[in-house]
């Protein structure tokens, strides 16, 4: 996934502000900058897999990538919450699981994901994309998959409210 992982995280963070406002959360927004945060964060890091591993392993393969990290990382921040009693980590701790958990989803459509590790190293892939052309992006961006990239770009652009409501003023307008 390339350019849709932020217009994801962005959609995910409505819907998790949302939530929160329902249940007299009193800093809701804040949670949708920590899911959108949390929707890119597996993707730092390309910045070891350039620098440090010169692109010695797929990044898919790092533990950033790999499912079970996040949902243990969760369920260890949660338990620690509780027995701190900071229950108000809890949205917070929620987000980033749901933002990271979301990312690797959407990874899994064209690029492999290790969901069952470490009970399996099989790799999941919804989509196979053909190496077509020669330069490997245009493989990606070519291909039937990337629509679902533009339709979540467009469902984000629709979700921002100055945008939704520039387009509604703008329809009001029109004769
Ligand atoms: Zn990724």
């Amino acid at each position: 996934m390339f350019i849709a992982h932020l217009p994801a995280g962005y959609i995910a963070g409505t819907l998790v502000e949302r939530l929160a406002a329902r249940f007299g959360y009193d800093t809701p927004r804040r949670l949708t900058a920590v899911t959108l945060l949390a929707s890119v964060l597996p993707d730092f890091d390309l910045l070891w897999f350039y620098l440090v591993d010169q692109r010695q392993h797929l990044h898919h393969t790092y533990w950033t990538h790999i499912p079970v990290f996040w949902v243990a990382l969760g369920i260890v921040a949660a338990l620690i919450a509780l027995a701190i009693r900071r229950r108000d980590a809890l949205p917070y701790i929620g987000a980033v699981t749901l933002g990271t958990l979301l990312h690797i989803v959407l990874d899994t459509v064209a690029g492999g994901i290790h969901w069952l590790y470490p009970l399996s190293s099989v790799e999941t892939r919804w989509v196979e994309v053909p190496s077509v052309y020669g330069w490997w992006i245009a493989n990606f961006v070519l291909h039937w998959s990337f629509a679902l990239e533009l339709i979540l770009l467009g469902i984000a652009i629709w979700l921002h409210p100055r945008f939704a409501s520039r387009v509604i003023a703008f329809w009001r307008r029109s004769p």
